[in-house]
């Protein structure tokens, strides 16, 4: 049996012609660019994460530098970051001047609010946690410690689109927040594509304006912006997906929960926190062996990750360059193994994983 990790085909027949007719239409009204489908989205996406606007971006990359470029984060400044991430968190921070600072991760994979509190000077400006595998951090500590200290509080919610936490929505919690919206996230798109959301008029007019180069009414340029405008074609794909979300999100659920009763005896399995939903980007188990174990799978047909090697701060780029403090996060890293946990997977296949989890601690 190969069991993939991903599975990016479009299988479903009804999907498939589905998604070519919201293609069609595109083609058909000929609005290519920041077409119709694009506010849609946009409205939708707001609404959704319980959000007065969204602005929708080229990539979750160009959401978050632009983010922090919009709350005038820039040289001299430090933000306070995870070092468990894809490296394009802490990517944006650098490309606006400022230095990340990365502070230590709590059992449960986020950034720990202590270390945060710790790591605050003169010159902290933002706060950038990550929810990552799709759990959303301790945001109410950490919206003590930034309002506290006036700092923004930017969340990178790449891999939490439909994420709850006591009541609010991942991109719902911060002064602004930002999405990856790529062909393998929960919510994906047919390619690269992102979104911030955000309750602040005057930032979404300054983002609006910086996806499009810093014009002002299309014409004047103000500041020096990107070109990170979202597809129509990509809007167009996310706003038929979106009707299939919770759907795709309580199938990762179920395939979590019987991770949970078959697995939690040999590995260490994800807890989910009371009043919260978590959605599962991954399913990052804490394995002993974790290196012979990853072999076993693979050796049965079992693609499995390692997200995302190397910490930040171990990064050729990153080494030596960057306050960081990681005990926890050095530790917990040599036993992180993503199992697969995408929608597509079968009953059949879960099970598979898990009598080939098991069956390799029986062995040792
Ligand atoms: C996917 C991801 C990004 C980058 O998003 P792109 O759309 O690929 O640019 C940033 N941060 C996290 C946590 C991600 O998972």
């Amino acid at each position: 049996m190969l069991v993939r990790f991903l599975d990016l085909r479009v299988t479903d027949s009804k999907e498939h012609s589905e998604l070519l007719q919201a293609i069609g239409k595109v083609l058909s009204h000929g609005r290519i660019m920041l077409g119709p489908e694009v506010e849609e989205l946009e409205g939708k996406v707001a609404a959704y994460c319980g959000r007065k606007y969204s602005v929708g971006m080229s990539s979750g990359t160009e959401s978050l530098f632009l983010a922090l470029k919009s709350l005038g984060i820039r040289h001299g400044d430090e933000v306070i970051t995870t070092p468990l991430s894809f490296v394009a968190s802490a990517n944006a921070i650098v490309r606006t001047g400022a230095s990340p600072v990365f502070a230590d991760i709590r059992e449960d994979l986020n950034i720990d609010p202590e270390a945060v509190r710790s790591l605050i000077t003169a010159k902290t400006k933002a706060i950038l946690p990550v929810h990552w595998t799709g759990k959303i951090c301790e945001m109410t500590e950490l919206t003590e410690i930034a309002s506290k200290h006036e700092l923004f509080l930017i969340e990178d919610a790449s891999q939490a689109f439909g994420a709850k936490y006591h009541g609010k929505s991942a991109g719902g919690l911060g002064v602004l927040g930002c999405f990856s919206l790529n062909s393998m996230k929960v919510f994906a798109a047919l390619g690269e594509a992102g979104i911030i959301t955000t309750d602040s008029l005057e930032l979404k007019e300054k983002l609006l304006s910086l996806r499009y180069n810093g014009l002002v009414g299309r014409e004047a340029c103000h500041e020096v912006g990107i070109n990170g405008k979202i597809d129509t074609l990509q809007a167009a794909v996310l706003l038929y997906r979106l009707q299939s979300l919770e759907k795709n999100i309580q199938r990762r659920r179920d395939i979590s929960e019987i991770y949970r009763k078959q697995l939690s005896e040999v590995v260490e399995t994800p807890l989910e926190q009371a009043g919260c939903r978590d959605t599962y980007y991954t399913y990052t188990i804490r394995a002993e062996n974790r290196d012979q174990l990853k072999l076993h799978l693979e050796q049965n047909g079992i693609e499995t990750k390692i997200q995302h090697k190397p910490l930040i701060h171990h990064q050729p780029y990153y080494e030596g360059k960057y306050y960081a403090q990681c005990p926890l996060a050095e530790k917990l890293f040599e036993q992180v193994l993503c199992l697969p946990i995408h929608e597509k997977l079968t009953d059949e296949e879960v099970a598979y994983v898990i009598s080939k989890v098991r069956g390799f601690y029986k062995r040792h």
